[in-house]
């Protein structure tokens, strides 16, 4: 792994020279190029990190990681990777949703733009599902108008069917939120309808990118495996959670089917402690680079070094 230094690098910026800490960490995975894009941050309240698990270990997971007790700012980050002739954005951060008061969050596009990306040359959208955070960049004013015509956005099929009509019986999130999912995906397939490519379990996007579905958090809920030069990196979607490594059976307050997304989790979790690989995650702290190790019976998070 190494830094690149084409145009999707860590330093210069056009329009974000107020911000006071980098919003988007460069590396290479043999012969890609990926980019890690803070989308922003957005404050939920503790209990979405586990509502099954009791609220004095809970509150004891929140102390010992120096964190506040009832809400935190959860990182939301999106990728852009370069194969093969492909620019290929991986989920597209929140956009704007005045109702929810995230102003913190949907910066992807202005951060894209900052790196000097082009949204008219992103080939190709892949999503990890259909939550807000993860396609309302997409839906933001003037936004789908800049992009290409030709643009393909790879989801599973399953993930479409489900917001046909969306079950949240299993999950636990804030007010106004079970709405605020329901129409943005709603609204995202309509909108997009001619430019989804659907797949049923795994999808080559790109020279050495495959999407492959996992189901859990949603049940067309995918993960993204870049690989290169032996060299591999997995954007993990909703899969894992900051908590997930210490407490992978927790239940988060957005998997619609949990005990399913937990299983997924261990799955992963222990694939890639197994091989070593890289992840990146959507909620993982800035820039979210790190590898897997096994820690009894658990997992622990070991972040990459900044190589800059
Ligand atoms: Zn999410």
């Amino acid at each position: 792994m190494q830094a690149t230094n084409i145009s999707l690098d860590n330093a210069s910026d056009r329009a974000g020279r107020d911000e006071l800490v980098p919003s988007r960490y460069a590396l290479r995975i043999g012969e890609i190029d990926v980019l890690v894009v803070s989308d922003g941050v957005l404050p939920l309240p503790t209990t979405m990190l586990g509502y099954n698990a009791e609220p004095t270990v809970r509150a004891a997971w929140m102390h010992d990681m120096f964190l506040p007790p009832d809400a935190f700012d959860w990182a939301l980050n999106v990728v852009l990777v370069r194969s093969g002739g492909q620019t290929i954005l991986i989920d597209a951060g929140l956009g704007a949703d005045p109702e929810l008061n995230l102003p913190r969050a949907g910066q992807t596009i202005r951060r894209l733009e900052a790196a000097g990306i082009d949204l008219g040359a992103v080939t190709d959208v892949v999503l990890t599902h259909m939550h807000m955070d993860h396609v309302g960049g997409l839906l933001v004013e003037g936004v789908k108008e800049r992009l290409r015509p030709d643009l393909r956005i790879h989801v599973a099929a399953a993930e479409v069917k489900f917001w046909e009509s969306p079950d949240f019986s299993r999950t636990s999130m804030p007010q106004g939120f079970p709405d605020a999912l329901r129409s943005a995906a709603k609204r995202f397939a309509r909108e997009y309808q001619s430019q989804l490519r659907l797949f049923d379990d795994e999808q080559q996007v790109a020279p050495g990118i495959f999407v492959r579905r996992t189901g859990g958090h949603t049940p067309g809920h995918s993960v993204v495996r870049i690989a290169s030069g032996g060299d591999a990196l997995t954007f993990a979607g909703d899969a894992v959670f900051a908590v997930g490594f210490d407490q992978p059976g927790w239940y988060n307050g957005f998997e619609h089917d949990p005990e399913e997304a937990a299983r997924v989790r261990i799955r992963l979790l222990r694939e890639l402690a197994a091989t070593g690989e890289l992840l990146v995650a959507t909620h993982m702290p800035f820039p979210s680079i790190g590898h897997v190790a096994i820690a009894g019976d658990t997992f622990r998070w070991v972040p990459t070094f900044w190589d800059f």
